[in-house]
């Protein structure tokens, strides 16, 4: 006998093959990146941050192009 409860698979929300983090529409998105353009710190360098449309989702994403020098 298995005991088989009614579980779903496979989470609800819809998720980018990329891995990112989706937003629903752009307004999210951006409001998103301006939490954390403004949780910018003294002596720590800027990070580029912009917002797209994923054409693989049809989602938002944030992507930040960090500098790899240090
Ligand atoms: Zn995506």
């Amino acid at each position: 006998m298995s005991r088989r409860r009614a579980r779903p698979r496979g989470p609800r929300r819809a998720s980018c093959p990329s891995g990112k983090v989706r937003f629903r529409d752009r307004i999210a998105a951006t409001l998103a990146l301006a939490t954390i353009q403004h949780d910018d710190r003294p002596g720590r360098p800027k990070v580029e941050a912009r917002v797209y449309r994923c054409p693989s989702c049809a989602g938002w994403h944030l992507t930040s192009s960090r500098p790899l020098r240090r």
